[in-house]
């Protein structure tokens, strides 16, 4: 199996190569040369398994199955729920994935505990040891930091958005105690921290000098990881039509979907409406064929404020029909002026794609919190509930809704209390955070000040 970068000026290369290195050479990001056909999961078939053999398929023979079949095993294991991605109903044609049960509360964690195992595996076998830098909106970087704490043959670097993150989402990434994690705050928002972690990736002697990889959710690896649960989703609904509803910032998620449908995982069609908050950048994309930045501004859904989403590059790429030039043209025109048209025809064959976008306000989605724990007795996340929010709106058919519950309501304990007046308590798994001490660090949102201190922190 192999990976080429999405803007076609770096070598072809391996899946270990394509999953440590996060992003390519040249600004793009990795795809498989080819989509490889794998069988549907089978109903009752154990999560662990279909993620092996998922996995395997995009490793290749990079590794062999056993090994992936005893990583997956060893991952899965850290889920507080046996079926790793549960389907609940909460409406007549309408189901949650909850996507919360691990470690950290938030689907990042699927991803997660799989790639730094994965990591302890390969670079074990390589000998290496590399620096793992990760912005995160909120969630990714506690997630990585409960992956990633301990780990032998890497360390952890953590960029957040100093008071942009909610406590709880904080302590998660602050409270590890492990020595091998650097947690920076930035005084900006999380699409200039993510711009410092590009620019990071673009110096190419400080990236050698560190080993730098990445796990951002344009790490190939992530997005693998993550089409499993579309996989066994189709399995639990016996491979029924499904209309997922995504909460999305980065459109990793969403991408998840389109890759799964791509290799014959989702025998019933695929259609996926990705659902925004008020930073809409993805929404007008869809609906104006126009990329267009704007600042990322705060909503009651933190982990969705990203005004950039960077995944979105690989649904260009498969829907030009892998035009690289068209791409750089594309993302050259973008980050010169902050606005980019589609190229030629781009904006039909994505209404063709199956994906599509729309955007839902903060008022809209706090009274959704409220709305759904009043007809159902659950407490959503806000992110939640801008899936929920939409999905009411999309018109009437027949086929099943499944909304991907992205986190636990008790990630997000503030933000439940004003829209439902309830508490959220955390699980007692996790109690334990809130007496354990915080350790970060916060910087100015300058590049030349976060690459000396993670340079210090290498050495
Ligand atoms: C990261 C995150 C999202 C957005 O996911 P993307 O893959 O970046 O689109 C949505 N909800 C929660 C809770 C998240 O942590």
């Amino acid at each position: 199996m192999k990976y080429v970068s999405t803007r076609g000026e770096a070598p072809e290369t391996g899946f270990a190569e394509a999953c440590l290195a996060g992003l390519a050479p040249d600004g793009g990001l990795y795809v498989p040369k080819e989509w490889p056909r794998i069988e549907p999961a089978r109903f009752g078939e154990p999560y662990a398994d279909v993620a092996a053999r998922i996995i395997s398929a995009f490793a290749g023979d990079a590794i062999p199955e056993a090994d992936v079949q005893k990583i997956c095993r060893e991952a899965y294991a850290s889920f507080a729920h046996q079926s790793v991605a549960p389907l609940t109903q909460w409406g007549p044609d309408s189901w949650l994935m909850e996507l919360h049960h691990g470690p950290t509360l938030a689907f990042k964690d699927v991803a997660m505990q799989l790639i730094a195992k994965l990591y302890d595996y390969l670079l074990a076998r390589s000998g290496e040891t590399l620096t793992v830098v990760c912005a995160t909106s909120g969630d990714t970087g506690g997630a990585a930091a409960a992956a990633f704490a301990g780990a032998k043959q890497s360390r952890l670097v953590i960029l957040h958005p100093h008071e942009r993150v909610s406590p709880v989402q904080r302590l998660f990434m602050t409270t590890t105690g492990a020595a091998n994690i650097l947690n920076i705050a930035t005084d900006s928002d999380f699409d200039d921290a993510q711009a410092i972690v590009k620019s990071l990736f673009a110096d190419r002697a400080f990236a050698r000098t560190v080993n730098l990889s990445g796990v951002n959710s344009i790490n190939w690896a992530r997005i693998a990881a993550q089409s499993v649960y579309y996989a066994t989703s189709q399995a639990q609904l016996r491979g029924a039509p499904i209309r997922y509803v995504v909460p999305s910032g980065n459109m990793g998620d969403a991408l998840a979907g389109y890759v799964a449908a791509r290799c014959g995982l989702l025998t019933g069609g695929f259609e996926a409406v990705c659902a925004v908050n008020e930073n809409d950048a993805l929404a007008r994309l869809f609906n104006t064929g126009r990329m267009t930045r704007t600042a990322a501004v705060a909503t009651p859904s933190p982990a969705m404020d990203i005004s950039v989403p960077s995944n979105f590059e690989r649904v260009l790429y498969e829907i030009t029909g892998r035009d690289a030039g068209a791409i750089r043209h594309t993302y050259a025109a973008y980050a010169q002026s902050g606005d980019a048209a589609l190229p030629d025809g781009a904006q039909t064959k994505l209404s063709c794609s199956g994906l599509s976008a729309a955007s839902i306000n903060n008022g809209e989605t706090l009274a959704e919190m409220e709305r759904f724990r009043k007809e159902t007795g659950w407490l959503i996340c806000p992110h939640t509930a801008v899936g929920t929010a939409l999905a009411r709106r999309l018109p009437k058919k027949d086929v099943a809704t499944v909304v991907l519950a992205t986190a636990a309501a008790s990630k997000f304990p503030e933000t439940v209390a004003e829209a439902t007046h309830h508490d959220a308590p955390l699980p007692p798994r996790c109690e334990a955070l809130q007496g354990r001490g915080e350790v970060f660090e916060r910087l100015p949102s300058d590049l030349g000040a976060v690459r000396a201190r993670i340079l210090e922190f290498a050495r």
